[in-house]
């Protein structure tokens, strides 16, 4: 879990994710063939596969956190920013954030001051353009450390509570992790295996667009979070997927559906390796899957884990869903070329 800590507390918005480069650089380098970042700043561990005509599978697990960067510093020292990927407003108020300047500061974000609203304001969620991020430093000597552009952060602890975890950036630094557990794990394979830690998903999964072109696998998983609605005041049939229940095989988001035959042939193999598995559909949202679907041959799937409060300072996961994650993701690696697609 150590790993998992680091991946996750270390800072990594779209575009600006050097700092989770050199995690996955210095960690595939243990269990592939040959380790290079491409153009986009997409890293890629490539494995090689034994048979004479390997199947070449892609594996991609987003490296970026949603995030921000600073816009604007005002004559009071107040900072404004603007948003990396998709915030949820109500879960920033008061939050703590990291600014990442020539030295790192902790600020406040905070909006207009609540004891001060009208009672019908009271009841507002603010938008994101009314909030902006106090560190108490007057406008001389913020200057002296912050730039505009400078990345911003969530300013969480990763936690471990027995099986559950809490992080920020879960999404998707737990595929990363698990991209790189699954890597540790695997003897000799057929299949050429392309290990992807991909940049700017949360923007419109860029990097994978670009891997997925270049490298044109046979079979395209993604490995991201997915909604885990499990919690009070939402009905059975909208909850997408319940933490614990296993690693969620994912039938279709809005972005990518998944080869019908990719799908049943996940399925059995969890059932024949006895690994807890539950079936996905997300009515929003989008992985990698999305983009290597529309760039290279095109079948894919995403192999999910199940995760409460996603896009927030607190997502949850379920150690046993991370661990089935792995275990299916393997299993579909191993015996992948019995795989037939359908449609
Ligand atoms: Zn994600």
């Amino acid at each position: 879990m150590q790993l998992l800590k680091e991946l996750c507390e270390a800072p990594g918005i779209p575009g600006r994710e050097q700092a989770i480069i050199n995690i996955m650089k210095r960690e595939l380098k243990k269990n592939t063939d040959k380790v290079y970042v491409d153009e986009m700043g997409n890293v890629i561990g490539f494995k090689k596969g034994e048979a004479k005509k390997p199947l070449k599978v892609m594996i991609a697990g987003h490296m970026d956190e949603i995030g921000f960067i600073v816009s604007h510093i005002d004559k009071d020292g107040f900072i404004r920013f603007n948003p990396r990927g998709g915030h949820i407003p109500r879960t920033l108020v008061s939050q703590r954030v990291k600014i990442y300047g020539k030295k790192t500061l902790i600020g406040v974000v905070e909006g207009s001051p609540f004891f001060l609203a009208p009672p019908d304001a009271r009841k507002k969620i603010p938008e994101l353009k009314d909030l902006f991020i106090d560190t108490g430093l007057k406008e001389k000597k913020l200057k002296k450390i912050i730039n505009i552009g400078d990345i911003i952060v969530l300013d969480r602890n990763f936690i471990e509570q027995g099986d559950i975890c809490i992080a920020k950036a879960f999404d998707d630094r737990i595929a990363c992790y698990i991209i790189l557990e699954t890597m540790k794990r695997l003897g000799k394979v057929n299949a050429d295996i392309y290990a992807v830690g991909t940049s700017q998903e949360e923007v419109g999964i860029r990097g994978a667009f670009t891997s997925a072109k270049n490298l044109n696998p046979d079979f395209g998983i993604a490995v991201d979070i997915t909604g885990s609605f499990d919690i009070p005041g939402v009905s059975e049939h909208e909850q997408v997927t319940k933490l614990g229940e296993g690693v969620a095989i994912k039938i279709n988001d809005s972005c990518s559906i998944s080869n019908h035959g990719i799908v049943e042939f996940m399925k059995k193999l969890a059932k024949k390796n006895k690994i807890k598995f539950q079936m996905e559909i997300l009515p929003f949202g989008g992985t990698d899957a999305g983009a290597m679907q529309r760039s290279g041959k095109g079948p894919v799937c995403t192999l999910s884990i199940p995760t409460r409060y996603g896009h927030s300072p607190s997502e949850m996961v379920h150690k046993k869903d991370v661990e089935a994650t792995i275990e299916l993701l393997i299993k579909f690696i191993e015996e992948c070329e019995k795989c037939k697609l359908e449609f």
